[in-house]
């Protein structure tokens, strides 16, 4: 995959506080500034297994009308990092403590979840 053209998808830096815990930080071409926990990046994790789950669970919360029984919330430790590579030029892996390490995070990707209430207008308001 090459990298991708658009300068807004385009990381100038990317710093990734494995050992802190800390999350990545990216500054894009663009100038634009990125910040990821790991337990956000966990539960954006790209990989099929990890769709299909999302996928699953919104169909689960599309039946569950307001009068079901609400689940208990499981104790989950937050995930964090166990290790991040940088994969080629155009993504990362990272491998979390709770065992799951196939999610390869592109920069393509990361950016269009950036956290930030700009991206999300950009990148994940319907119709964009
Ligand atoms: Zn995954
Ligand atoms: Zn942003």
């Amino acid at each position: 995959m090459p990298i991708p053209l658009d300068s807004r998808k385009k990381p100038a830096s990317v710093k990734i506080h494995v050992s802190t815990g800390a999350g990545v930080d990216i500054v894009w071409a663009d100038g634009h500034p990125s910040h990821y926990d790991f337990a956000y990046l966990r539960e954006e994790c790209p990989c099929a297994s990890c769709n299909e789950e999302r996928n699953k669970k919104a169909v689960l919360a599309g039946f569950a009308g307001p009068s079901s029984s609400p689940l208990l919330p499981m104790y989950k430790p937050k995930p964090r990092a166990q290790s991040a590579v940088p994969v080629g030029n155009y993504a990362i892996q990272i491998s979390f403590t709770d065992g799951h390490g196939a999610g390869i995070f592109s920069y393509d990707h990361l950016r269009s979840i950036c956290p930030c209430p700009d991206c999300a207008r950009e990148f994940r308001s319907p119709g964009a």
